[in-house]
């Protein structure tokens, strides 16, 4: 069974359509997949008009929120995305974007980057604004040479751009996921730079709020990793989850479908799932 439970599209900061992307998910051998835009469901929407799709999809979205000082994103799958409790969200969700959106160009305002925010919407181009497309308007006026750069000076980690407050907190996400009959996984777990010691303090505080599982697979991912955090999802008693991250086909490392399969010993995300 080929499963993809982390994907995007345009819907938030991915680069294919929801179609387009269910479409190549199909054609590298992807079953199940889970498109998991940031904060919105929309793609779904776009999607239920299809009379039909080369894959079934497994309803999900990636949350953002913050544990202590650090930003983390919770995926909700397997949600029901007619739930009022998560539109709701959604739309909590929604207005801390726009918030945030302003509060980031205000910010680079004292770095000399002036009235960036009309930029930036145009190169939006719809009423999703996220990171990326800061970083995009960054490299545009030749304040940084790429978008990783724009990342590292301005917009990643301890930079100005780096706002989460906005966002709900995490036992807020979990409840909201779990209202509407998901399952809260923590995504890629090894990406927000935290040592082994605040990493298990983290998923003892997101078991303790609820969190059910963790992504033990996020996109090209050394073998020892997948192994330690492998036994971490065990040792916290969390699920193991599987995901690409995919957000465009010229990042290679993270294609869709393009992912191992999870140690034998971890407890699926699916494995309560009624997949058929
Ligand atoms: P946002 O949802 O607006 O907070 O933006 C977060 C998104 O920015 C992530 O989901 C990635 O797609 C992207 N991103 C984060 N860090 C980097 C980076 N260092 N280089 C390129 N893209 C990044
Ligand atoms: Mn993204
Ligand atoms: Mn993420
Ligand atoms: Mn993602």
């Amino acid at each position: 069974m080929r499963i993809d439970l982390h994907s995007h599209t345009t819907a938030s900061d991915g680069a294919l359509s929801p179609m387009e992307l269910c479409e190549r998910a199909a054609t590298r051998g992807v079953e199940f997949l889970s498109i998991t835009d940031h904060d919105t469901c929309s793609a779904y929407q776009q999607l239920s008009t299809q009379e039909s799709l080369p894959v079934q999809l497994i309803p999900g979205i990636e949350f953002s929120s913050y544990w202590r000082n650090t930003g983390i994103h919770i995926l909700g799958l397997n949600v029901n995305i007619d739930s009022t409790i998560l539109k709701n969200a959604i739309d909590h969700q929604k207005t801390a974007r726009v918030l945030r959106a302003e509060q980031i160009s205000t910010r680079l305002e004292r770095h000399g980057i002036e009235n960036s925010l009309p930029q930036v919407k145009l190169i939006a181009g719809g009423t999703y604004i996220g990171r990326p497309h800061f970083a995009q308007y960054l490299v545009d006026i030749g304040r940084v040479k790429n978008i990783k750069d724009a990342f590292k000076k301005y917009l990643g980690p301890g930079k100005p751009g780096d706002v989460k407050e906005n966002w709900a907190p995490m036992e807020t996400i979990v409840d909201w996921i779990r209202g509407a009959g998901g399952m809260a996984v923590l995504a890629h777990p090894a990406k927000y730079r935290l040592t082994w010691t605040k990493l298990r303090a983290l998923l003892d505080d997101f078991s303790a709020v609820g969190g059910q599982g963790m992504e033990v697979i996020s996109g090209q991912q050394q073998p020892d990793l997948t192994r330690r955090l492998g036994q971490l999802s065990l040792q916290k008693g969390l699920f193991a989850s599987c995901g690409s991250d995919f957000h465009r086909p010229e990042e290679p490392w993270s294609d869709i479908g393009k992912i191992a399969d999870l140690p034998t010993e971890c407890l699926p995300v699916w494995r309560d799932w009624d997949l058929n």
